[in-house]
């Protein structure tokens, strides 16, 4: 009778003792979390009702504009410049549509800087009235885009390969001013790294060389549709 009192009681105390250690493991991984500085998760919406001055928010100097008619308040677009111009080493962008001359003069001014820009966009988007993709490459900011009729709809950038933005907001003056926009911003590595993969994947997918190849592919199946010997 008494081993099994000893018995029962050993068992009573191990459970609490378990119980004990699981509750101190549990309030430690509770205050680590709250504590980690790591995590930034934001998110931007527009439209905005100014476009925020890139002078103000982004050059050392300022704004030496008096009259100038752009917003030097705190707004979505200057959050984004904000984040655009926090890149050290690369900035990757891959983004449907990209008419806005300020967010392609922080690209630009990146780029002559050594921070390695990379720009993915659709070709359908080439030749929009303001579109800002010759300027990019006259400056030396490589840019791909497919040949697909399908549209690269992505809008996406990663910063430095450890922030992400992403969301619905295309690089126009409509998305900043009138139309409703969002625009995620985190640094979630594990959602990170699976942007980081799509746009490498897009990269090579885009590069002229596989571009060309795909095109020499499908002409050659049209060939072959037709009847013609030529492949
Ligand atoms: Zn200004």
């Amino acid at each position: 009778m008494n081993t099994m009192f000893k018995i029962g009681g050993g068992l009573i105390a191990f459970g609490i003792a378990t119980e004990i250690v699981y509750q101190v493991y549990l309030r430690w991984k509770g205050k680590r979390k709250d504590k980690d500085p790591q995590i930034i998760t934001d998110v931007l919406f527009f439209p905005d009702k100014r476009v925020a001055c890139l002078d103000f928010f982004h050059k050392p100097k300022g704004c030496a504009n008096k009259n100038c008619r752009y917003s030097h308040s705190d707004n979505s677009l200057s959050e984004l410049y904000r984040h655009l111009s926090s890149a050290k080493k690369c900035l990757d962008v891959c983004v449907y549509t990209i008419c806005c001359k300020e967010l392609c003069d922080i690209l630009i001014s990146h780029h002559k800087r050594g921070v390695a820009v990379r720009v993915v966009t659709d070709n359908d988007q080439l030749n929009l009235t303001g579109a800002q993709v010759w300027r990019l490459r006259s400056e030396g900011v490589p840019v791909r885009t497919g040949n697909s009729s399908y549209y690269m709809h992505h809008k996406f950038v990663i910063v430095d390969r450890e922030l992400l933005l992403n969301g619905s907001f295309n690089w126009t003056r409509q998305a900043i001013t009138g139309n409703q926009e969002n625009l995620i911003v985190m640094n979630i590595p594990h959602v990170v790294n699976k942007y980081l993969g799509e746009f490498e994947k897009l990269w090579v997918e885009f590069n002229p060389a596989n571009v060309h190849k795909s095109e020499l592919h499908a002409e050659a199946k049209v060939q072959l549709v037709n009847g013609e010997e030529k492949w």
